[in-house]
């Protein structure tokens, strides 16, 4: 059976790359993970483009909440270069903000570009700013990265920073992102803010780029307990490649991603996993099975080989993540 051509993949840096350290580089030209000709390759129905915010770049001497701001004239930076990248190669690729728009493009024989925000603290307590964000195209936010910010608690070694939630704005903005249609992603996020983000999301919850915890104790990956709470909620999880959430510290082992993904199905069901590669968002590693967007092709025939059917092979590659797409309206 043949590779999908209906990739969807839920998080890559690429953004951040061409932004900050690929100056003159564009999604065609650029030695990136993700690049047009690599999803062209891959089968790419949907790719979520990352704005993600480094708040220790612009911190520096400041408040928290000075660098944060920063961190969110950098993302409108990285809307406008989505933008721009979409109008260089109109043919190739299109902004998209809706289910209907992704199937769109696609009859045109387009690329959809879905807008993210991976970093809430850029909110800043401003609660306006949700709807701003919506209004250019956002449709999903990882509400923390790795520091405390304005919604809430990052994931963290220290149990006590582990057990901490939402704060009262972080509860009010994900009511208000359910009302709007916004996703909120629970990477990235503490355990007591994971089970919050669940208690007050109005749709599908997703993790967009977080493993198993059951095969890699890292405070980024998804308890068993979490699983079946997103599945239950018919949420979604995409498979992360960076070696420390596989298993291997400096390597990314395809073994070991059909090994997350086999545990996704067994413990959320078919419908929960999804791919979220984190392409462009990690360095460091000697070895990669998958080394860019072109490649994918290998882990479908990995997955295929470990006796997933077609079907299953469909819902992991875009299907589950086209079904809650739908569910914004
Ligand atoms: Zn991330």
């Amino acid at each position: 059976m043949n590779q999908s051509m209906n990739l969807i993949d839920l998080h890559c840096d690429t953004l951040y790359r061409l932004l900050r350290e690929k100056e003159g580089q564009d999604l065609k030209s650029t030695d990136c993970d993700v690049n047009l000709s690599g999803m062209r390759e891959a089968g790419t129905m949907a790719q979520f483009f990352a704005c993600f915010t480094y708040l220790k770049d612009h911190q520096k001497d400041q408040s928290p909440e000075e660098g944060y701001e920063e961190c969110f004239h950098q993302a409108l930076e990285m809307i406008d270069l989505m933008e721009k990248q979409c109008a260089l190669f109109p043919e190739e690729i299109a902004p998209a903000r809706s289910y209907e728009e992704i199937i769109k493009n696609k009859k045109d024989g387009k690329i959809s570009a879905v807008l993210t925000v991976e970093e809430g603290g850029i909110l800043n307590g401003n609660p306006e700013r949700i709807r701003l964000l919506y209004e250019k195209g956002v449709r999903l936010m990882t509400l923390m990265w790795n520091y405390e910010n304005c919604f809430g608690y990052p994931n963290s070694r220290d149990a006590q920073v582990m057990e901490q939630g939402l704060k009262d704005f972080g509860i009010e903005m994900v009511r208000q992102m359910g009302e709007l249609g916004m996703i909120a992603d629970v990477s990235h996020a503490s355990d007591g803010t994971f089970w919050d983000i669940l208690k007050y999301a109005k749709g599908p919850v997703v993790a967009s780029h977080s493993n198993c915890r059951a095969l890699c104790t890292h405070p980024r990956n998804l308890s068993d307990d979490m699983i079946h709470a997103l599945a239950d909620k018919g949420g979604i999880a995409g498979l992360n490649f960076y070696g420390a959430f596989l298993g291997t510290e400096k390597e990314s082992r395809i073994e070991e991603m059909a090994a997350h993904v086999l545990h996704m199905i067994k413990t959320g069901g078919s419908e929960f996993p999804a791919v979220g590669t984190d392409f462009d968002g990690f360095d460091g590693m000697e070895h990669m099975d998958v080394p860019n967007m072109s490649q994918m092709g290998r882990l479908w025939e990995a997955l295929r080989k470990k006796g997933l059917s077609e079907d299953q092979l469909d819902l992991i590659w875009g299907g589950n993540a086209l079904r809650v797409l739908k569910t914004l309206g």
